[in-house]
């Protein structure tokens, strides 16, 4: 490859808009650019602070272009889902459109368009502008196989309410391992065929890359259907996290005042003492969840860091702690709006990861280290959980009650479990296993690193 014909290559990027599918986007974005090609990322003006809490350095190899969705200043209170998905592809598909028009007059012209797996239109806009559509997947590869089966009729539910089903490559998976949206269609249902509905072009896609990799997902990967241009290039978060022996100079910080005062608050706590506590940035907890979750944590002996997110003006109720319970615990635990959650993982202090399994954080703890308690919400989130616990074994999953609420002694129990004996040290040994599995996929000459030089090789070859 010659490096400075491949650095004029361009690949536009389109995020699907939230947090969780920004992050790794940004992150294989400032990969392909440190692999000499030239990234921008095509998202909503409203998505613009969510870049600089994803992580500011990849921001200064990666250009960004904002188009209006309609929503610059937020989200409405009446907003949903359903009636944001026929605006987000009127909108972006034509300012996906017009740039790489604009591009192209300019001399700049995309070699391809890596989109988001949910915004299945975009292939057919790379495609009508001549140039690649490569699908990017930002869940495992056991729930892409899943919802590939749903859409193909393929068995995918225990036959009984309290059965299991088989699926190839996959531990037999009960009900409540099942994708949220498969596993209750009649209250998913729009859900339901959006995300089976991103296989329905999937094999026309020039490529299709997965935030995972090989060894993660081995069985799995062999399952996925031949037809499909599949490359696995994660975990794609910031090489500095990853243990690259050439980490990128700038340093990764949080964001100014209360964010980098958790780390200082860390700072001042015994090694593998804390647990820290994040649903993510989509989940909203009700009042009584909150209550068992903050119980459990004052039962506890730890020091704890929850995030709990402020509910937008469209979750109105949700995320709630008890009253009083912050100053009740102020000793013990730091509870915080947002915080550097990669920075927070890497911290030695950190003991256990009580997480919803969104598949950047399932990701994120795994290569840190950090060994799991499982409170799944919804979506991909329960059968993440179910690969941390029973799989890769580096993690517990807790037990909901007859209300589908996690009690506090459930919670506390899982903490411990997770936090003390001979148990928790051998979920440490096994976190610390994947970690070193995970960081050598993405050193030189790991399979992440190689797919990715090969995907760059690809494009960069179509450019000449
Ligand atoms: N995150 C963060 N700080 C927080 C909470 C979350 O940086 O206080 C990031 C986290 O590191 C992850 C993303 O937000 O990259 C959440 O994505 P995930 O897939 O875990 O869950 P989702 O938010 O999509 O449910």
């Amino acid at each position: 490859m010659e490096v400075g014909k491949a650095k004029s290559a361009h690949v536009l990027l389109l995020p699907y808009p939230s947090q969780g599918h920004i992050n790794p986007l940004l992150q294989f974005a400032d990969r392909l650019a440190s692999n000499c090609l030239c990234a921008t990322i095509v998202a909503p003006i409203r998505n613009r602070s969510d870049f600089h809490k994803a992580d500011p350095s990849a921001l200064a190899t990666t250009h960004l272009e904002f188009f209006s969705d309609g929503h610059d200043d937020g989200l409405p209170p009446d907003f949903t889902f359903e009636t944001y998905e026929p605006n987000l592809r009127r909108t972006g598909s034509r300012a996906v459109g017009d740039l790489i028009d604009r591009l192209t007059v300019e001399g700049e012209r995309p070699v391809c368009l890596v989109y988001d797996s949910f915004l299945t239109w975009a292939l057919d806009v790379a495609h009508d502008h001549g140039i690649l559509g490569v699908s990017f997947l930002t869940q495992s590869c056991a729930v892409c196989s899943i919802y590939d089966r749903y859409l193909r009729d393929l068995p995918v539910t225990p036959k009984e309410p309290n059965g299991y089903v088989a699926i190839p490559g996959m531990p037999l998976l009960g009900l409540r391992d099942i994708p949220s949206f498969i596993a209750q269609p009649e209250s998913y249902g729009f859900f339901l065929e959006m995300l089976s509905g991103q296989f329905k072009n999937i094999d026309q896609a020039d490529y299709v890359l997965v935030n995972s990799f090989d060894s993660l997902e081995a069985e799995v990967r062999k399952e996925i259907a031949e037809s499909w241009s599949l490359m696995m290039i994660g975990p794609a978060l910031p090489l500095v996290y990853l243990g690259s022996k050439n980490p990128r100079a700038t340093k990764i910080s949080g964001e100014q005042g209360m964010l980098t005062d958790c780390l200082q608050w860390l700072d001042g706590k015994p090694v593998g003492s804390v647990v820290y506590v994040s649903f993510g940035s989509m989940a909203v907890l009700s009042a009584e969840q909150m209550e068992e979750v903050s119980g459990a944590l004052r039962w506890c002996k730890w020091p704890f860091l929850w995030v709990v997110r402020p509910p937008s003006a469209n979750e109105k109720g949700g995320n709630s702690l008890p009253e009083g319970f912050i100053e009740a615990t102020s000793e013990q635990g730091l509870v915080v709006p947002w915080c550097p959650q990669l920075d927070v993982l890497a911290h030695r202090a950190v003991g256990c990861f009580v997480t919803h399994c969104g598949w950047n954080s399932t990701l994120e703890g795994l290569t840190q280290g950090v060994p799991m308690v499982a409170i799944p919400q919804w979506s991909d989130q329960p059968t993440n959980s179910k690969l941390v616990s029973d799989v890769w074994k580096m993690g517990v999953r807790v037990e909901v009650d007859e209300k589908e609420v996690v009690r506090r002694g459930e919670v506390e129990r899982c903490i411990r479990e997770v936090m003390e004996g001979e148990r928790g040290a051998e979920l440490r040994r096994n976190a610390r296993r994947w970690r070193d599995f995970a960081w050598e996929a993405v050193a030189e000459g790991g399979s992440s690193d190689k797919n990715i030089k090969q995907f760059v090789a690809k494009l960069s070859s179509s450019h000449l």
